[in-house]
């Protein structure tokens, strides 16, 4: 690489740990770290399943978060998750991301990958996104900094050592501005984004990194009708390129994006099937429709 390229890609990455650790601070260190991870290789999709978990406990004191927990997802699949207050959804995030270490049980990632033997970072960097539910942009950098900041925690990217984009990823970066309706908003500074656009550029920050399952807990909580209505077009749009798995109560977005939906309860599995069919069951309508 030529000096000057270098010198303005030490820059550049100069002032973003600057803006890090600013927002670490301020977010209580919740961003992930420019670590680097051995990244095992594909994802085996030969059995028809992105995600699978079969019999998953988790006790928290003696209280059963989750309890019997088995689900699997396909590839290409976006998959409602429902259920009451303290069912379950997020441990179950939790427990995928390698954050929480169930107390037995299977969690694999496509038919070869063992999730309970990876750590956190590594699972990320194996490609599974998780969107929480309060936005973690940076506040001070531009949208367009805020994804080119995403590849620069992908650890391909820190293996070619370079910081400027290459033709590839400036063509990623543009096709995230569009998929993520911010292509007029590239320039602006992320802290002046509404709450929605700033749930969307976290969004774009994770497709960034290619991700093959996004995680997404309540990503509309807080968003306006019509933000709300553009998001479900947009996780529309990412479906079959990548598997979402989106936790939600706003029955609206859910009637909008729906296929399979399931329904967690004291931290199983209550009932599975289309919109309708949960609606319509009557263990469903006690729980949590109903009330
Ligand atoms: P949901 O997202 O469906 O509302 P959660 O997964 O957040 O539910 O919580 C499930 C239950 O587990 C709740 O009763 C919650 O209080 C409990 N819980 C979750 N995480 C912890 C933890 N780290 N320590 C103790 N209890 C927890
Ligand atoms: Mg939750």
């Amino acid at each position: 690489m030529i000096p000057s390229q270098m010198a303005a890609g030490a820059e550049r990455l100069a002032k973003y740990k600057q803006a890090r650790a600013r927002e670490n601070t301020l977010s209580g260190g919740r961003t992930a770290g420019f670590s680097r991870i051995a990244v095992p290789g594909e994802v085996d999709l030969t059995h028809g399943r992105i995600l699978y978990l079969e019999d998953v406990h988790v006790s928290f004191d003696g209280f059963k978060a989750i309890n019997g927990l088995s689900l699997d997802i396909a590839p290409g699949e976006l998959r409602c998750i429902i259920g009451p207050n303290g069912a379950g959804k997020t441990t179950m995030m939790d427990i995928i991301t390698g954050k929480t270490r169930p107390d037995s049980g299977q969690v694999f990632f496509g038919s070869t990958i063992n999730l309970l033997r990876h750590r956190e970072a590594e699972i990320a960097a194996m490609g599974i996104g998780r969107k929480f539910q309060k936005p973690t942009v940076f506040e001070h950098l531009s949208v367009f900094e805020n994804l080119e900041l995403a590849l620069a925690c992908d650890k391909r990217v820190w293996a070619s050592l370079s910081f400027t984009l290459n033709g590839e990823q400036r063509d990623r970066l543009y096709s995230v501005l569009s998929t993520i309706l911010l292509l007029d908003s590239a320039a602006r500074q992320a802290g002046t984004l509404s709450h929605g656009q700033k749930q969307w550029l976290e969004i774009g920050m994770l497709l960034m990194q290619e991700p093959q399952l996004l995680l997404l807990d309540e990503p509309v909580a807080g968003m306006t009708d019509e933000e709300t209505e553009r998001t479900a077009e947009l996780f529309l749009r990412l479906k079959g390129k990548h598997s979402l798995m989106v936790v939600e109560h706003d029955m609206a977005f859910i009637r909008a994006i729906s296929e399979k939906i399931t329904v967690l309860c004291d931290g199983a599995v209550l009932a599975e099937g289309t919109l309708d069919q949960v609606q319509a069951d009557e263990r469903v309508i006690e729980v949590y429709l109903g009330r």
